[in-house]
């Protein structure tokens, strides 16, 4: 079986040639040399920002550690720091080895865009593409040489705080987003001017902590893993990614951080990675609390011979790794792989010829920057329902309403980088630019507070207004990202029971709803006339949501992840198996308490989300037309060589009266086959622009990589199958057509 997944490894892509450049390699020979355990364990160590303790630390900061070769990474510095501490490497260390600069840019470094999940709601790589190369040349400006993102851990529990980091549910769009952002951080070469080094993390399986608690176990099966979790890790390495996070989590019984199965056998040997792998946060420290290690000695070993390359934090690479050597426990020849690997990245930036960053302050945040963040925003919303409430008419008296309407920090979302609260332009700020005197504003209550002191003034003001506009929603730093797991998805506080004071006023409501995550909208659905999930969107939410609230910019974004009706559906994830009992259609909807018996249902809420993966609507309405095939059955045995297509494409109509673009999706299921598949499963999408009455046909190509799976026997491959493909405008939506393959 190992056998076989080694022979379908793709070809090295052209992005990867630092990673064979036969120039690199002498140099990082001819200075692993020269260097003593000690400088090699060194090279291996990464600390973050603020006093480091232990041997070498008498000095102020990390000086004297750096001075002695003792760090191969700084992380949380940035500005004139990094070039003081470089100066150290380079002027005082023995080998002047030079230092890289770490920091988590996630979406932004100083002009911040929506937050990642909301980014993947465009559906669109290139956009996603673009800032990312915006935040890595801001971050160049500022001295940091690598990113700690993409995250690419699929998440299919919306409790699980850190589902706002990623790309939503899907694999087959993780991957796409994956490789954007690898492109955008580290462009053509690690060496070229604006390039940072991207990091894949967190590898692999985090995001289906159990319960979605974060930092709890998973269990996941192989066929699973490789299936769901593993693509877009494999697709942002062969796009080039120099660099990979080992998780916190423990995988099937073994801490991601000390895996060899994922970091040895499946990371080296399957897809022959050849940057170096750095742990998460602690992460090898961490595996004494797993209860695999014994001790900081034990748990040092254990993590670089799975193939942890470089320690983050913990220290324990530094304090226990040359004893290990020096007792026979851990073969220097496994220092000097991880050793290399370190050395190829930092020689393939240029990081020895060019040591010193340009600090340029005037590159970020410039009026191109804030544009791009304004358009990413407004891509990314997703208009959840509208009842013809939207967009607004000019000349109404607005009521603005809500605790997210004038919260500049909320807007910055988690992991804001150097993002400052006063960038922002606040959605109040920007209704009372365009409506001056017609607009109101009131709090009507904070995110999080038992009083309702606010909600009489809220009401009067709505009363007063023609329409009301409710800024409702999570607070960004404390719920989402790490360590904000929740139980409770429902409009956080006394938000839901202030919508319903307003709604009740007759007037019609807009809900604006800013989140990192999907919430549970089913009672807000029923108070609000159109709702819009706004994310957190970033410096430009203000201006992207007046110009959308106003029509000025067609709503286009679809979600990534299912809205659930209820958090007892969790995990809910529309590429999910088919049951042997599986409901009739008609008993989906709100109505699974009158559903048969003896069906896969919950006899108090239905199966469906409440608003589907690929789902969103538009101030336009786009119809479909059936799928088209050139052929009727293909072969199973042509696809496995590569040489089958599948060729298939749908006329797409704008049948309403505005211009807009709809996200069109394919889909396939596949039934015959020696595993069950998941009932449907995204293996197409792209963005098309139409105007009103306009059609165009839009053609997919399913190829190999579209139709293979992990099969009975582990092998990846096409197997004879009935195969439909849906093109459609959501997931739960459209009519398939039907073809073999033999
Ligand atoms: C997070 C990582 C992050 C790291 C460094 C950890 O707590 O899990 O995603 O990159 O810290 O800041």
């Amino acid at each position: 079986l190992l056998l076989f997944a080694c022979l379908v490894i793709m070809p090295v892509a052209s992005a990867r040639s630092w990673s064979d450049d036969p120039v690199i390699e002498a140099r990082v020979e001819t200075l692993l040399e020269q260097m003593t355990l000690e400088e090699k364990i060194g090279q291996i160590s990464q600390y973050s920002g603020g006093a480091l303790t232990g041997p070498g630390s008498g000095r102020s900061g990390y000086e004297d550690v750096i001075a002695h070769g003792r760090v191969g990474s700084l992380f949380n510095v940035s500005g004139p720091d990094v070039n003081r501490y470089q100066r150290i490497a380079m002027g005082q260390s023995r080998l002047k080895i030079p230092l890289i600069f770490g920091l988590d840019v996630i979406h932004g470094y100083r002009t911040i865009f929506p937050i990642p999940l909301a980014l993947s709601a465009t559906w669109d790589p290139a956009f996603i593409e673009k800032s990312a190369t915006i935040a890595a040349m801001e971050a160049r400006a500022d001295g940091i040489r690598w990113t700690f993102s993409p995250m690419v851990d699929i998440a299919r529990d919306a409790r699980w705080g850190r589902i706002t980091e990623g790309a939503g549910e899907d694999p087959y769009l993780g991957s796409a987003m994956a490789r954007a952002y690898v492109r955008g951080y580290q462009g053509k070469s690690l060496n070229q001017e604006a390039s940072i080094l991207a990091c894949m993390k967190h590898y692999v399986g985090y995001g289906a902590a159990e319960g979605g608690r974060d930092y709890n176990t998973t269990e996941i099966p192989e066929r699973l893993l490789r299936d769901i979790y593993l693509p877009p890790f494999q697709a942002g390495i062969e796009e080039g990614a120099a660099t990979v996070m080992s998780a916190f989590n423990a995988l099937n019984g073994v801490p991601a951080s000390a895996n060899a199965f994922t970091l040895s056998q499946i990371l080296r040997k399957e897809w022959q990675f050849k940057g170096f792998v750095v742990s998460d946060w602690t992460s090898i420290a961490e595996t004494i609390a797993h209860g695999t290690a014994l001790d900081g000695a034990d748990a040092a070993r254990k993590s670089i011979m799975a193939g942890v390359d470089m320690d983050m934090q913990s220290d324990l690479y530094r304090t226990s790794l040359a004893d290990e050597v020096n007792a026979g426990k851990v073969p220097v020849a496994v220092i000097d792989e991880a050793v290399r690997r370190v050395l190829r990245v930092k020689f393939a930036m240029g990081l020895f010829d060019d040591p010193y960053a340009r600090i340029e302050p005037e590159k970020m945040l410039t009026p191109e920057h804030r544009q791009l963040a304004r358009e990413a925003a407004e891509k990314s919303f997703v208009l959840l329902k509208n009842d013809g409430i939207l967009p607004l008419k000019r000349g109404a008296r607005v009521a603005l309403i809500g605790p997210l309407a004038d919260s500049a920090g909320n807007m910055l979302g988690a992991w804001g980088a150097k993002g400052e609260a006063a960038d922002v332009v606040t959605l109040r700020a920007a209704m009372a630019t365009e409506l001056g005197a017609e607009l109101t504003y009131s709090i009507g209550t904070e995110i999080l507070t038992d009083s309702r002191s606010g909600f009489t003034e809220a009401v009067e003001a709505a009363r007063r207004a023609d329409v009301a506009i409710l800024a409702l929603g999570e607070d960004a730093p404390t719920m989402t990202g790490e360590a904000a797991s929740r139980t409770d998805l429902d409009l956080p506080g006394n938000q839901q029971a202030l919508l319903e004071a307003v709604a009740a006023t007759g007037k019609p409501v807009v809900l604006l709803v800013f989140s990192g995550r999907p919430l549970v909208l089913t009672r807000a659905a029923e108070q609000a006339g159109a709702m819009l999930e706004a994310w957190f969107p970033g410096v430009e939410a203000g201006p992207a949501l007046v110009r959308t609230l106003y029509g000025d910019s067609n709503p286009s974004g679809k979600l990534t992840a299912s809205f659930p009706r209820a958090v007892g559906q969790l995990p809910l994830y529309y590429n999910h198996l088919a049951t042997g009992r599986p409901l009739a259609p008609e008993f989906d909807a709100n109505s699974a308490g009158s559903a048969p018996k003896y069906t896969s249902r919950y006899i108090d809420q239905a199966n469906s989300p409440l608003y589907p993966f690929g789902f969103g609507l538009s101030y336009t309405t786009f119809s479909y037309g059936p799928p088209k095939l050139e052929a009727e059955s293909y072969s199973a045995a042509e696809l496995n060589e590569g040489k089958g297509q599948v060729k298939v494409s749908a006329e797409v109509t704008n049948s309403g009266p505005r211009p807009g673009e709809e996200v069109v999706q394919l889909y396939v299921g596949q039934r015959g086959t020696s595993v069950a598949r998941p009932v449907r499963e995204l293996k197409g999408f792209r963005r098309v622009a139409l105007e009103p009455g306009e059609t165009k046909a839009v053609e997919f190509v399913l190829e190999r990589n579209e139709l293979a799976f992990w099969n009975i026997d582990m092998k990846n491959v096409v197997e004879p199958a009935a195969l439909k493909i849906w093109i459609a405008g959501s997931s739960a939506s459209g009519t398939p057509s039907e073809v073999s393959i033999r």
